[in-house]
């Protein structure tokens, strides 16, 4: 799955310059920018959209200024928080901007594959996040070194809609790379976006994802971008590559423990059944298993 660590440890991607000028190619194209919430509220899509969507794993304050410069933007997107990254100050902030902020859940990694401690344990941890913010959708965290995938604690008796959400950010949006009708999944998991494009091919860096944007080529993209894997200055990006290169190690080392808890498999033995699901999942759940870090 990755590279040798030289073809993108090296290359200056992923700083807000970048990220700005992302941000440009998609409001200057035409594309309707929408929260997950949005997306799953709009019973007609628009021809041309964009998805936005950020997992707030570590890093606080680049998620912050992220949202501040969206907002610039007249971009809302969605911020994802987990127990260990929410601030109710933030959350206000954002929630003020015209962002969505969700639940970036991990309960049944938590509770050792216990299902029953996991709803628990959701459930309250869900109202409090809703004392300070309004919560509708929810986003199962990759808990690398954990054996169970957060999104098995859901089945047909306690669906995420049984909590009052719209949707979970990975079971409730289908997507898929080469059906112009549905959207291509992007993410930056392993700091390459990964996704190829049957028209344009291989979008690696960020700026083959604004060309993609500018190609008219890919009508319909959901972007996960994680603000932990963003810079603010060069400081930063110089920790952040370095922060990189070590969590690859520790993942190399990871692998065989947490190999099996990701993709069809795993999800086939949830009792989600929703036609075609597990195939159009599969991508998006084989970089669930290895963004976190
Ligand atoms: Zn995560």
């Amino acid at each position: 799955m990755y590279g040798p660590a030289s073809s993108h440890f090296t290359v200056r991607d992923f700083t807000f310059g970048i990220y700005d000028r992302l941000l440009e190619a998609i409001t200057e194209n035409g594309y309707s920018v929408q929260t997950v919430a949005e997306h799953l509220e709009t019973a007609e899509q628009p021809e041309k959209y964009v998805i936005l969507r950020h997992d707030v794993d570590r890093k606080v304050d680049i998620a912050r200024s992220m949202a501040r410069l969206e907002a610039a933007h007249g971009i809302a997107s969605t911020y994802y928080f987990r127990t260990s990254t929410f601030d109710p100050a933030l959350a206000r902030e954002m929630a003020g901007e015209g962002h969505e902020v969700g639940y970036h859940y991990e309960e049944l990694a938590r509770a050792r594959g216990d299902r029953d401690r996991a709803h628990e344990r959701f459930e309250a941890i869900l109202e409090s996040f809703r004392d300070h913010v309004d919560v509708t959708t929810a986003c199962s965290h990759g808990s690398p070194l954990s054996r169970h995938l957060n999104l098995d604690m859901w089945d047909e008796d306690r669906p995420p809609e049984s909590y009052d959400l719209l949707g979970e950010a990975y079971l409730s949006i289908e997507t898929d790379d080469t059906d112009p009708a549905l959207a291509s999944y992007c993410s930056d998991t392993g700091r390459h976006w990964g996704l190829v494009d049957p028209t344009v091919g291989t979008v690696r860096t960020t700026d083959d994802v604004i060309a993609l944007l500018e190609s008219d080529a890919c009508p319909r993209l959901y972007i996960l971008a994680h603000p932990s894997r963003w810079s603010r200055s060069s400081g930063e990006f110089v920790e952040r590559v370095g922060w990189d290169l070590a969590a690859e190690i520790g993942k190399q080392a990871a692998r065989p423990a947490h190999r099996a808890q990701h993709g069809v498999t795993a999800l086939a033995s949830s009792a989600v059944q929703t036609t075609a699901l597990p195939i159009r999942l599969s991508r998006q759940l084989t970089g669930l298993s290895t963004h976190d870090y």
